[in-house]
């Protein structure tokens, strides 16, 4: 099995990426779509490693540091971004979040995947940075899914819930960009697809 990260380059435009473990898999969509379901799914695999980003914003109640976040001060992001720890870094909301440069290669190195879960906004800015790796777009059936979903999750009042599904399908003319677009219809389908393209189940 190699342990090289795969070349970089240009991605294929629809194209199926080369199934193998040991690297990046980036797990993106609108929100709704299921992207932490079918992660959490994906992530019972032991060969697979959830990125954790790094940020500014304190920690909620029943948020853990190293789980969720590592959770740093500005002055230790500032010293971070100097380091050149970060592959990418943006301010949401006035707080600083990244994405931590080492513990993507040292997965990488030793044969798992690398899973990054990120709204499009980042997705698209990692693509910008040609960061190699497998871009996958989650797409909600339909929209009209997508909403029931939205409120069954019951984490939206009504206005966020219309301004997420707006923005949904703006966010969902992107999928275009992506090596692969997987419907999530069915959950265990979904996941099935995941962890073919991502040659877990081929190495199973
Ligand atoms: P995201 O992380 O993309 O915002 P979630 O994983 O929170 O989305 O999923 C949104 C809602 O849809 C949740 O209530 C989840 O249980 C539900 N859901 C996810 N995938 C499916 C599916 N394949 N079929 C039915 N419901 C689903
Ligand atoms: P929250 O504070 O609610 O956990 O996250 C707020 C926003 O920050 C979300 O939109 C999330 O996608 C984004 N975010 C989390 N981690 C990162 C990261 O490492 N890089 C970037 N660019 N955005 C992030």
């Amino acid at each position: 099995m190699s342990t090289s990260p795969p070349a970089e380059g240009p991605r294929p435009a629809d194209g199926p990426s080369s199934p193998a473990v040991g690297q990046m898999l980036l797990v993106s969509g609108p929100s709704g779509t299921g992207k932490s379901t079918v992660c959490k799914l994906l992530g019972e695999d032991p060969r697979v490693q959830f990125s954790i980003s790094a940020t500014t914003r304190p920690p909620r109640p029943g948020e853990v540091d190293g789980r969720e976040y590592h959770f740093v001060s500005k002055e230790r992001f500032r010293e971070l971004i100097r380091e050149g720890a970060f592959i990418e870094h943006a301010e949401v909301y006035g707080n600083m979040y990244g994405t931590l440069r080492a513990p993507m290669e040292d997965a990488i190195a030793a044969g798992n995947i690398y899973l990054v879960e990120i709204d499009v906004q980042g997705a698209l800015q990692l693509m910008a940075l040609d960061v190699p790796g497998l871009y996958v777009f989650i797409a909600p059936p339909d929209f009209e899914t997508l909403r029931r979903r939205l409120a069954g999750r019951g984490t939206e009042t009504p206005e966020i819930l219309e301004r997420r599904l707006r923005k949904a399908e703006d966010e969902y003319r992107e999928r275009v960009k992506y090596d692969h677009v997987i419907v999530n219809d069915d959950l265990d389908r979904a996941v099935a697809e995941l962890r073919r393209i991502t040659g877990l189940e081929e190495r199973a």
